[in-house]
C-alpha cells in the first residue's frame, strides 16, 4: 500500500495526531525514536529532521555524527493504544541519511535496500513471511519483569486455561488497526509461548512489520501487566522462540520457485535457492542467531535446527518446505530467532540464495527422517553438517566466509563483528550459575 501525504494530512486531521515518533533502528535492530510535534510536519516528510548518531549502537563516529531521517510515508501509523482522551500520536519508519542525502552505510535498513537492488538486477522481487514466537511473564508490583511464565497454556489450547487468549486479541487488533494483515493466533508448545502471524510481503516490508510487532507486542503486553520477551531460549528445558524466514522470489506476478510438473513442485531456482543457504548457512547465523543464548536454543528436541539439512516436511530440518503450493510456494529457514535484526536477517537469506541461483549450485538429497534420532555415523555418512554451536563458533564462521561482508557492506560488517566479539567476551568471562551450582562445593 502506498501512502500519500494528502492522506496523512487528512488522517492526522481526523484523529488529532498530536506528536510524530520517527522511528529507526539501530545495528542489531532495536528500534529508536525522535519525537516531534505534527506541526514539523513537512520539514520531517522533507527529510530535514537531524539527530546526533554517535549515541546510537553501530552508528557513526563522534566527528561525523549528524545525521538525517528520511520517513518512509508507506509506514504511516497511528498508534492505537494513544487514541484516548481525543488525542493521538502516529509514528514513521524511517530511513538515515547523510547529511549530503546519500544513504547512510550504518542504517541496516538501508543494507536492505541493497540486497533488493541486487535481487532486481536478476528479474526477482523478494517475498518474506517470517513468524515470530515470544514468551509472555508476569511483572512485579515495581511493574519489572519476573521469570514467573504469564500462563501455563499448551499446543493450541483454548481458553479458559489460556489467560494470553485476551493479551493475544489486543495485540491483534493493534496490529490490525496499524495495517497489518494476521492470518492467525495461537498459543505455541512451551507454556506462556504465543504466536501471532501476519501475511508475506516484500521484503522490506517484511522487515518493517517484524520490527513493529516486537514494538507491540511488548507494548500491548505491559498494559496487561505482562512482560513480553522474544530472547530466543528463556526458560531452560522448554522450547524457545524461532522467527523462521519463509521466502520466495517472484518475477511480475509469478513465483519463482514453483514448478508444478517437479516432483514437489518446486523450480530449478527454488532448488539452487536452497543449495544457496545451505552453503552459507554457518556463515550467517551470528546474523540470524545473534546472541549468546540463542545457541541454548538450538539444541535437539524442541523443533529449533542445529544440524544442516532441508525437507518437504520434517521440523527437524534447517529447512523446510511448506505444504502450500502456487503462489504460496516458498522455502522456510527455520534457524533465525527473534532477536535477530529482521532487515540484516532478511538480507542475508536472500543473498545466500541468490549465490546460489548465480553459481547453479547443485542441492543435496533432502532428509526426511528425524534428524534428531540419527547416530553422529548416520549423520557423518549422509554428509549432514552442524550449525554452530555457540556465538564464538559462529563469529568464527562469520569471519571466515565471504557473504556477510559482501551483504552488510563495511561498515556494518565491521561495527557488528566488533560489538558481538564484546558481547562474547563478556559472557565467558563472567561467571554463571550453572558454574557456580556444579563446582563451588565439589571442589
Ligand atoms: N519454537 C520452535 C523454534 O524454536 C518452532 C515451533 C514451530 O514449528 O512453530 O523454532
Ligand atoms: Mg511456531
Ligand atoms: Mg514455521
Amino acid at each position: 500500500t502506498t501512502t500519500t501525504l494528502e492522506q496523512i494530512i487528512d488522517i492526522i486531521k481526523d484523529k488529532s495526531v498530536e506528536l510524530l515518533h520517527l522511528q529507526f533502528v539501530d545495528i542489531e535492530g532495536i528500534l529508536k525514536q525522535i519525537t516531534v510535534t505534527t506541526e514539523q510536519l513537512e520539514d520531517v516528510v522533507e527529510g530535514k529532521m537531524m539527530f546526533d548518531g554517535s549515541s546510537i549502537k553501530g552508528f557513526s563516529p563522534i566527528n561525523k555524527s549528524d545525521l538525517y531521517l528520511q520517513p518512509d510515508l508507506a509506514t504511516f501509523a497511528v498508534l492505537p493504544w494513544t487514541v484516548e482522551n481525543g488525542y493521538s500520536e502516529a509514528r514513521f519508519l524511517c530511513s538515515v541519511k547523510n547529511p549530503d542525502g546519500t544513504l547512510f552505510a550504518g542504517d541496516t535498513r538501508n543494507v536492505l535496500k541493497k540486497t533488493v537492488e541486487r535481487a532486481a538486477e536478476h528479474g526477482y522481487t523478494i517475498s518474506v513471511g517470517p513468524e515470530l514466537e515470544f514468551f509472555l511473564f508476569k511483572t512485579d508490583e515495581k511493574g519489572y519483569a519476573t521469570q514467573e511464565l504469564g500462563d501455563r497454556a499448551g499446543y493450541f489450547e483454548p481458553s479458559p486455561h489460556d489467560t494470553g487468549e485476551r493479551v493475544r486479541l489486543e495485540i491483534y487488533r493493534a496490529l490490525k488497526a496499524m495495517g497489518f494483515t494476521i492470518e492467525a493466533s495461537h498459543t505455541e508448545v512451551a507454556e506462556g509461548q504465543h504466536e501471532i502471524n501476519f501475511k508475506y510481503s516484500d521484503v522490506l516490508t517484511a522487515a518493517d512489520l517484524a520490527t513493529t510487532y516486537k514494538w507491540v507486542v511488548k507494548t500491548v503486553a505491559k498494559k496487561f501487566g505482562l512482560h513480553a520477551t522474544f530472547m530466543p531460549k528463556p526458560v531452560f528445558g522448554i522450547a524457545g522462540s524461532g522467527m523462521h524466514v519463509n521466502m520466495s522470489f517472484f518475477e511480475g506476478s509469478e513465483n519463482a520457485f514453483f514448478d508444478p510438473s517437479d516432483e514437489l513442485q518446486l523450480s530449478k531456482k527454488a532448488y539452487q535457492f536452497i543449495a544457496g543457504l545451505m552453503e552459507n548457512v554457518k556463515s550467517f547465523t551470528a546474523i540470524t542467531n545473534p546472541l549468546v543464548n540463542s545457541y541454548k536454543r538450538l539444541v535437539p528436541g524442541y523443533e529449533a535446527p542445529c544440524y544442516i539439512a532441508w525437507s518437504a516436511s520434517n521440523r527437524s530440518a534447517l529447512i523446510r518446505i511448506p505444504a502450500k503450493k502456487g503462489l504460496a510456494t516458498r522455502v522456510e529457514l527455520r534457524c533465525p530467532d527473534p532477536s535477530a535484526n529482521p532487515y540484516l536477517t532478511f538480507a542475508l537469506v536472500a543473498s545466500a540464495g541468490l549465490d546460489g541461483i548465480e553459481q547453479e549450485l547443485d542441492v543435496l538429497a533432502p532428509i526426511n527422517e528425524d534428524i534428531f534420532h540419527m547416530t553422529d555415523e548416520e549423520r557423518a555418512f549422509k554428509g549432514i553438517d552442524n550449525l554452530p554451536g555457540s556465538l564464538v563458533e559462529a563469529l568464527q564462521e562469520l569471519e571466515s566466509g565471504v557473504i556477510a561482508s559482501k551483504t552488510l557492506g563495511e561498515h556494518v560488517y565491521s561495527e557488528y563483528v566488533s560489538l558481538k566479539k564484546a558481547e562474547w567476551n563478556s559472557y565467558r568471562s563472567a561467571v554463571h550459575a550453572w558454574e557456580i551450582e556444579n563446582y563451588h562445593t565439589k571442589f
